[in-house]
């Protein structure tokens, strides 16, 4: 059975692979963007790099891009190539996979301006945080902190599975673990959460 890895950066054929925008496009499924932390005084340049990767017909998303509280880089130039990102998704037709670190409140304004599906890659956050984000169109993707974070746990316990994603992320573990934890938390076979996150993502991509 092959569990879908919604967001990896490894160089291995599930899923989807993030590609950093200083690499060469690859022959199978990715998304690429520019993350925030990655900002510099020529993200211009390297938004062009981007919109030019996205226009192949493997890349299945725009991202990962964002807002993070943690860096250093500047809160409105973030929000300034954020919004270029989800303006070009809009125009390439094509889901957005978003990295958000303490920026939920601002991230909720971004979702008004987007045509497309929005997916908040490694959520691990609070139950309120889950249900303002549902409430307002977002997708959620989980990935290891599922394994050990318990209130994340019943988070995902009452989360609509109609709109979850699962990933690896940068972490080095098997996603086929964490489609068993979650399904038990759920108290669904691994294969009907399986069917259920091809559903998924059948609809954010035929838009
Ligand atoms: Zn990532």
């Amino acid at each position: 059975m092959s569990f879908f890895d919604f967001h990896h950066h490894k160089k291995y054929l599930n899923g989807i692979y993030n590609l950093n925008f200083r690499d060469e496009t690859p022959e199978h499924l990715f998304s690429t963007g520019i993350h925030p932390k990655d900002i510099s005084s020529q993200w211009e340049s390297d938004f062009r790099r981007v919109k030019e990767a996205s226009l192949k017909s493997n890349c299945g998303a725009i991202g990962e891009c964002g807002l993070d509280g943690l860096t250093d880089v500047d809160e409105k130039l973030q929000e300034t190539v954020f919004e270029k990102h989800i303006l070009w998704a809009n125009d390439v037709k094509k889901p957005v996979i978003i990295h958000c670190v303490r920026k939920f409140f601002q991230l909720i304004r971004f979702s008004k301006i987007a045509a497309v599906p929005l997916i908040v890659h490694g959520f691990n956050k609070k139950q309120s945080i889950a249900d303002e984000l549902v409430n307002s169109g977002f997708y959620l993707s989980f990935g290891r902190a599922v394994f050990h974070n318990v209130s994340l746990q019943t988070v995902v316990k009452d989360f609509p599975v109609e709109r979850m994603f699962l990933e690896t992320d940068d972490a080095d573990f098997d996603i086929a673990e964490l489609y068993e934890k979650v399904s038990e938390l759920k108290n669904i076979t691994a294969e009907d959460l399986q069917n259920q996150i091809f559903e998924n993502l059948e609809r954010i991509r035929n838009l």
